[in-house]
C-alpha cells in the first residue's frame, strides 16, 4: 500500500473521527472509528478514495434526517439504503 500523497510505503491503517458534510446541506455529522490512513513521512492522516466514496454513497442513499450528530462508521454502513444503487453516480 502506497501513501496517496507522497507514495511512501510506510503508511499505516488506523481509525479516527471525521466530520462529514451531509449531501442535503443540513449540516455535518461526526463519523467515529472511520478507517483512516496515516503516513509518518508526509504527516498526512486521511481516508482512502474507496472509503470516501463508500461514505458519500451511503450518506446519499440513506435517510440522513434520522442520523444523530455522531455515529460510528460500522453503524453508518449498516443503515439500510433507500435505493438499491446510486442512480446519480455515472462513474461506475
Ligand atoms: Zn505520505
Amino acid at each position: 500500500m502506497l501513501c496517496e500523497w507522497c507514495n511512501s510505503l510506510n503508511v499505516t491503517r488506523t481509525t479516527s473521527s471525521v466530520y462529514w458534510e451531509l449531501p442535503d446541506g443540513t449540516g455535518a455529522i461526526e463519523i467515529t472509528n472511520t478507517p483512516t490512513l496515516s503516513c509518518p513521512d508526509c504527516s498526512m492522516t486521511y481516508q482512502s478514495e474507496p472509503i470516501i466514496k463508500e461514505i458519500e454513497d451511503q450518506l446519499f442513499l440513506i435517510d440522513c434526517k434520522r442520523l444523530g450528530k455522531v455515529i460510528p462508521f460500522e453503524e453508518l454502513m449498516e443503515i439500510p439504503r433507500l435505493l438499491k444503487k446510486n442512480y446519480f453516480d455515472f462513474s461506475s
